[in-house]
């Protein structure tokens, strides 16, 4: 059987209020990821510093809870075919900052500033798990390939 591995990813407040959910989930399927769990959601302002908590504390902190509570968020458990999910999302989304992300990036794209980004990808396994549970229970994420009958 193929070897898959998943990742996650969220969509930023200023990429889904700018319209461009659409054309990043084409990104991310172009790429070769196939969309398991989507939801649009609302961060309050707790599950926001969760989410960051490993950032509490630096001075642009304030500013990324404000900003991730500032509109809807669109959060996607991502697969693809083999072992490098987490990988291969990061090298779509590019730098953190969009103005040093590489050509051809999402962020280099839909980017505005540092914070506002356009777009969050795990940066491990372990992690992607771990975030995706605060978006999504287990029976929210499809486990069956549709194959339509001819
Ligand atoms: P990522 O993995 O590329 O998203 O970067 P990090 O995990 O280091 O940071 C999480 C998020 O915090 C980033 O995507 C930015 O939105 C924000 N951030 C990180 N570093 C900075 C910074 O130095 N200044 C500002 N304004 N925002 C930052």
């Amino acid at each position: 059987m193929q070897t898959t591995s998943r990742t996650f990813t969220l969509i930023k407040p200023n990429a889904v209020a700018a319209g461009a959910t659409g054309k990043i989930l084409d990104r991310l399927i172009a790429d070769g990821f196939r969309i398991r769990a989507l939801k649009m959601d609302f961060l309050s302002r707790n599950r926001a510093a969760r989410f960051y908590t490993v950032h509490r504390g630096k001075p642009f902190f304030e500013d990324l809870v404000r900003f991730m509570t500032s509109g809807a968020v669109v959060a996607a458990v991502l697969e693809r075919d083999g072992e490098r999910a987490v990988e291969a999302l990061r090298t779509l989304v590019g730098a953190t900052d969009p103005a040093r992300a590489a050509a051809g990036t999402i962020r280099r794209e839909f980017g505005e500033s540092v914070t506002r980004n356009a777009i969050h990808a795990s940066d491990s396994p372990e992690n992607a798990r771990e975030e995706w549970s605060r978006f999504f229970t287990p029976d929210e994420i499809t486990e069956i390939d549709y194959t339509p009958e001819v």
